[in-house]
């Protein structure tokens, strides 16, 4: 069977991070996508990994070469999905997961709509901008700038094909797997089965 692309979307703060981490260490089939991005590094992130970062220039390069499926703009930063052979990966039967922002997944959503598109929602918004200042990563104005970002962003959750509740890790990553089980088991997934 073709492997699932599935992309995961959420205001900054909601966990995303954390819960897809979750499902990578639980299911081994789910390769992530590593994303290219023209911010700093935070501590503790390693290029490579988390993502690749790069100068402007090398990102426009890039850009200029093809590279990316998409790539938008957030927070005054690029970030851009490498196509670094996804389709050929799906045809092979990998699961291929996208952490990304509600412009790249909507454009990803145009090209790809056999893709399995997730919303994750905080518990409240005041639980978001709690988990925000916790981390203690950002500036007052990137702080404030990312909880007014939370709110528009919320309403492009409209736009998917499910909306998880992150109020726990555990129950999160167990309404993502549910999800998974129950889109390899659609019909249009297994037409090779009635012939
Ligand atoms: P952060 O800087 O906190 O790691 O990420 C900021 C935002 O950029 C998050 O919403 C994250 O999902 C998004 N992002 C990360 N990688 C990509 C990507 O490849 N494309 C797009 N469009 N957004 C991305």
């Amino acid at each position: 069977m073709r492997g699932l692309l599935i992309v995961i979307s959420g205001a900054s703060g909601t966990g995303k991070g954390t819960v897809c981490k979750k499902l990578l260490d639980d299911l081994p089939q789910v390769a992530y996508s590593i994303s290219a991005t023209t911010r700093a590094p935070r501590p503790g992130e390693v290029d490579g990994k988390e993502y690749y970062f790069l100068s402007r220039d090398e990102f426009n390069a890039w850009i200029a070469d093809e590279k990316f499926l998409e790539f938008a703009e957030v927070y005054g930063n690029f970030y851009g999905t490498p196509l670094n052979k996804i389709d050929e990966r799906l045809n092979r039967g990998e699961d291929i997961l996208l952490e990304i922002d509600v412009q790249g997944a909507l454009n990803v959503k145009r090209k790809c709509p056999d893709g399995i598109y997730i919303f994750l929602l905080p518990p409240s918004l005041d639980e978001l901008k709690r988990r925000i200042e916790g981390r203690g990563t950002e500036s007052p104005e990137s702080l404030q700038r990312r909880l007014s970002n939370a709110v528009a962003e919320i309403k492009v959750g409209l736009e998917y094909n499910y909306v998880v509740v992150n109020d726990s890790v555990d129950n999160a990553a167990d309404q993502i797997k549910a999800i998974l089980i129950a889109e390899r088991c659609k019909v249009e997934r297994n037409r090779d089965k009635f012939l």
